[in-house]
């Protein structure tokens, strides 16, 4: 599953499906993707 952001309303959702992107909100088809807030811990040694 990946993260998008409609490019008209700004609205993010998640997609179940690949063939069909598209913003829950408005139907719009443009979105580009979002990388989700993901933390990353990494120990330097
Ligand atoms: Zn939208």
């Amino acid at each position: 599953m990946a993260t998008y952001r409609c490019v008209a309303c700004g609205r993010v959702f998640d997609t179940i499906s690949k063939s069909l992107i598209r913003c829950p909100s408005c139907a719009y088809r443009v979105v580009e993707k979002v990388r989700p807030p993901v933390t990353k811990k990494i120990k330097a040694r």
